[in-house]
């Protein structure tokens, strides 16, 4: 259903919100603009093309969920363990934190739900607190545990912003909290600043990442937004910078779960992180099969690089799903990146935006990678690639 309202006593006809709807959902009949509900997709573009502001978005109000923006403050950090230790991201969002909070001039907290918690891991980071709520329930994950503490926290104090990685866990059980809450969540966030309205202003790709959304929310609170690792730097320290760590008892009622963990098996990875490879070298549907990643495998060892791989090539079966780059799987920044046998679709290419050099091995001069590498290899991957250990061998020899 469309939210949009067009108001016929301001409207013009100029049509330009006709020419501007990528959607063709606007048109003329009998003298006025109308909508056709159904081919309205709500992105917006019509709202901003007309120089009259005759179309606004009609949304409805949230009924009774009303609240006092000025109760809130305070900006918070989702502290994610990992094994015992705080996951990298969260260094990440530390940093981007400490520069929301400084413009809203109010505080920057660390929440760390676990049964243990070695404080030394925050040791001269620029924080003002950590709220470390210890239980036995809390030390490993569980979504409606999760959400149900995070949720009680956010009743009590009140904080204006919350960032957490978009990883597995921040991805599973944010929205619970959000819901409960009633407010909203903005996934996978690439940029976050604040606005002259002290609103937290959430850019991400939307679209099929052909346009960049800049997501508000005005009237709940806190504002809540994911962010995936490596989109932002990790915090600098500060020598001697100390913070406050307050302890805090679950309450009984927010431990009660429906769901039993009965065994934990560790996610496969075939090669080092992706996360972390200062070389990465990748494998799409032209490789062909997974006798092609093993030799990528035997050529990524030799060139000290990590294995990834486009969707496709996950989809067919051909590499885990932990080494996935793009807009569904990881963002990773590596030194080089060489992409083989990969078109360069634009949801491949969010992933490998901030590496710092791309190279594109495709047999097809006219495959969109190659307008994006800075060099670009045309031929068969697997002789490139033979060529090129062979390179290396000799050099190291
Ligand atoms: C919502 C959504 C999310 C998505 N998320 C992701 C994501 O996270 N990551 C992702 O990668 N994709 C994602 N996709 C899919 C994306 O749109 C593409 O379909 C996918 O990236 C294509 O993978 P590919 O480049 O391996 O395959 P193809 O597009 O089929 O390209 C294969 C390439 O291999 C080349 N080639 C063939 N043989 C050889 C050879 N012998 N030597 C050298 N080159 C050769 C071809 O010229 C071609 O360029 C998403 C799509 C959607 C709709």
């Amino acid at each position: 259903m469309s939210l949009l309202k067009i108001n016929d006593d301001i409207c013009v006809l100029c049509k330009r919100c006709i020419s501007a709807c990528p959607y063709s959902a606007l048109i003329m009949d009998d003298g006025k603009v109308r909508l056709i509900p159904d081919k309205c997709q709500m992105c917006g573009v019509c709202v901003t093309s007309c120089p009259v502001k005759a179309i606004s978005f009609d949304l409805p109000k949230a009924s009774g969920n009303t609240v006092n923006l000025d109760d809130y403050s305070g900006v918070w950090v989702f502290g994610e363990m990992e094994n015992g230790e705080l996951n990298p991201v969260v260094y990440e969002l530390v940093g981007k934190g400490r520069e929301l909070a400084r413009r809203l001039r109010t505080e920057l907290e660390v929440v760390v739900f676990s049964d243990s918690f070695d404080r030394t891991q925050l040791t001269d980071y620029d924080i003002d607190a950590v709220l470390f709520v210890k239980d036995q329930a809390l030390s490993a994950f569980n979504e409606e545990v999760f959400a149900n503490t995070l949720s009680w926290l956010v009743g009590i104090y009140k904080p204006e912003v919350i960032l957490c990685g978009a990883t597995a866990i921040g991805r599973s059980f944010l929205p619970r909290v959000a819901t409960t809450c009633h407010t909203g969540l903005t996934a996978d966030c690439t940029s976050l600043s604040i606005d002259d309205n002290r609103q937290l202003v959430q850019t991400r790709p939307a679209f099929g990442g052909n346009i960049m959304a800049e997501i508000l929310c005005p009237e709940n609170r806190p504002q809540m937004a994911t962010v995936r690792s490596r989109v932002f730097p990790p915090a600098e320290k500060i020598p001697g910078k100390e913070f406050e760590l307050t302890e805090l008892i679950l309450p009984e009622r927010f431990a009660q779960t429906s769901a039993k963990r009965i065994s934990y098996t560790p996610e496969e990875k075939r090669t080092s992180s992706i996360a972390d490879a200062e070389i990465i070298i990748s494998g799409g549907r032209g490789i062909g099969g997974r006798e092609g990643f093993k030799l990528l495998e035997a050529a990524a060892e030799k060139i000290g690089a990590a294995v990834g791989a486009s969707r496709a090539a996950v989809d067919l079966g051909w590499y885990p799903y932990s080494h996935q780059i793009g807009q569904t799987g990881k963002t990773v920044n590596p030194k080089i990146y060489i992409a083989c046998g990969i078109s360069g679709a634009v949801q491949h290419r969010i992933g490998i935006s901030s590496a710092d050099t791309i190279i594109a091995i495709n047999s097809d001069p006219e495959a969109p990678i190659c307008g994006y590498a800075d060099y670009v290899v045309i031929g068969d991957w697997k002789q490139i690639i033979t060529n090129l250990e062979q390179i290396i061998s000799e050099q190291t020899a």
